[in-house]
């Protein structure tokens, strides 16, 4: 089966979040079992060209914005493995992106509409050999949504490739203002869909790609279930439950050639199952020296992820934290360390920079994007945090898992598929400080005890490669097929 991949972001290229792990390792896994991937992303500036052996290969001219754009196409192979990687520039549109995909402005609109236009031209084209006769495209989020309207819309005599559409957020929709249709040179009037999206004055690319893709999937099954309801739908939940029949989940997996705590060089001493309880404290004692923390054996509470209130439930963490370190008598300090790790949201870093008082040895703030520190953070600390709103699959917990850390998370979407309560980690339902508080101090009662370490050794023998879920997009392919061809 020839399979195209198309993203925003891509490990080891560029990386903005979990999209870009999933499109560096899910292309990689579909590959092994022994099917022809090829992986299209925008040629970001930030991406460095010698570095990944990068060659121009071919460039051909695109109307935008009723404007003759010349696009380029260059090519890499995916290290360690034989996938091939076209990455389509252009000055204007392209070269800026690949710092933050959820902006939602205008810009980032023209760039992925751009994108998915000169993705549908270069296929139809047939000049890359990568991309000529293609079973499938693999859509991903709402910068690769317009995709399959766009290729209904403009005239072939060939047989259009089936399409699947990978929802990673359904928070972002790509939202944008009908100047958009005229950039890509289309019409409202073109289809019905088009049409009735127009009618409230804006376009919405992930809603079209629900729309036209032969099948849709979310990144595991629980948060399939939870986006046909109001309260997880982010408005779209009537046209989900019309597609409801082509709609599954399939959970991410781990790269755990990236992340396995036996050859992590990022981290002071690796470990095995085996090693787990004596290097722990050797990775804990050197987190506390590169982030300032007392050198003491309070348990470590982590979060690593984006500043993001609506998502990632910052809000919770804020307040959680505000609130104890207000009320002295909670004892806090006395009780934990606290290390967060994460860039996003501008407003929420700055309060969240001024909730740490000056020279405190408890709390560890970092608002930055730190690969090297995420390795530490995950093999140093003894519980993750991710207290998310929702969470269409989450990656932190399976490498916390990975890594022996024990997970604390609020039962949503993927974290319910991937942490057990009791068994691996800790759920708690309700979204609300109290709720977390109380898991947090049910995670905290075991620390460093029997209970504790059989938990983490459970946890480390879970297995979220992504051998067993490249077979199930496999599946999911041969399916998009049939109901393409129906
Ligand atoms: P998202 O909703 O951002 O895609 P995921 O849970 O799917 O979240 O994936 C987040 C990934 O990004 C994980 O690999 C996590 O370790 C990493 N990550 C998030 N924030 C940071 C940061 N500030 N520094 C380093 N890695 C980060």
């Amino acid at each position: 089966m020839k399979v195209v991949f198309a993203a925003s972001e891509m490990v080891p290229f560029i990386k903005i979040g979990g999209l870009g792990d999933v499109a560096g390792s899910l292309p990689k896994a579909v590959a092994a079992l022994g099917q022809e991937v090829t992986v299209v992303i925008p040629n970001y500036s930030l991406i460095d060209q010698a570095k990944w052996g990068i060659q121009r290969a071919h460039e051909f001219a695109m109307l935008f914005a009723a404007k003759e754009e010349t696009v380029t196409v260059s090519k890499a192979t995916l290290p360690e493995s034989n996938v091939a990687v076209l990455f389509l520039g252009n000055d204007q549109y392209l070269s800026g992106g690949g710092k933050d995909a959820f902006a939602g402005t205008v810009s980032e609109a023209d760039r992925f509409a751009f994108f998915s236009k000169a993705l549908v031209t270069l296929i139809k084209s047939g000049n890359m050999p990568e991309l000529t006769a293609v079973d499938i495209v693999h859509l991903n989020d709402w910068h690769t949504s317009m995709v399959p309207v766009l290729w209904k819309l403009t005239n072939t005599a060939s047989k259009p490739p089936a399409f699947l559409l990978s929802i990673h957020n359904l928070s972002y929709q790509g939202v944008t203002d009908l100047t958009i249709l005229d950039k890509l040179g289309i019409k409202a009037g073109d289809n019905d869909e088009l049409k009735w999206d127009a009618a409230n004055n804006d376009i919405d690319m992930l809603l079209q790609g629900i729309l036209h893709a032969d099948a849709i999937n979310t990144v595991s099954e629980n948060y399939a279930k939870e986006i046909l309801t109001d309260a997880f739908s982010e408005g779209l939940g009537e046209i989900l439950r019309r597609r409801q029949d082509r709609l599954f989940g399939i959970v991410n997996g781990i790269d755990y050639r990236l992340w396995d705590p036996s050859t992590d060089t990022a981290i002071a001493k690796p470990y095995t199952i085996e090693s787990l309880k004596t290097a722990k404290p050797v990775n804990r004692t050197a987190l506390q020296a590169n982030l300032g923390l007392a050198q003491d054996d309070k348990p470590i509470i982590s979060f690593i992820g984006r500043i993001e209130p609506k998502q990632k439930g910052i809000d919770l963490i804020y307040d959680w934290l505000k609130e104890r370190i207000r009320n002295q008598e909670s004892g806090i300090k006395e009780k934990i360390q606290f290390v967060l790790l994460g860039t996003g949201d501008k407003e929420w870093e700055e309060k969240l920079r001024k909730l740490v008082p000056s020279n405190e040895q408890w709390l560890s703030v970092n608002l930055a994007f730190d690969e090297k520190l995420a390795h530490q953070i995950y093999a140093g600390s003894d519980y993750i945090l991710m207290p998310s709103k929702f969470e269409p699959c989450g990656l932190p917990q399976m490498i916390a898992l990975h890594y022996g850390t024990l997970p604390i998370v609020h039962g949503v979407g993927g974290l319910k598929d991937t942490v057990l309560d009791g068994w691996t980690g800790f759920l708690f339902q309700d979204y609300s400080v109290s709720a977390m508080e109380a898991k947090i101090a049910q995670a905290v009662e075991i620390y460093n005890t029997d209970a504790y370490w059989k938990m983490a050794r459970q946890g480390m023998k879970q297995n979220f490669s992504w051998d067993a879920s490249a077979k199930k997009y496999l599946n999911l392919y041969k399916k998009t097929i049939q109901f393409a061809s129906a």
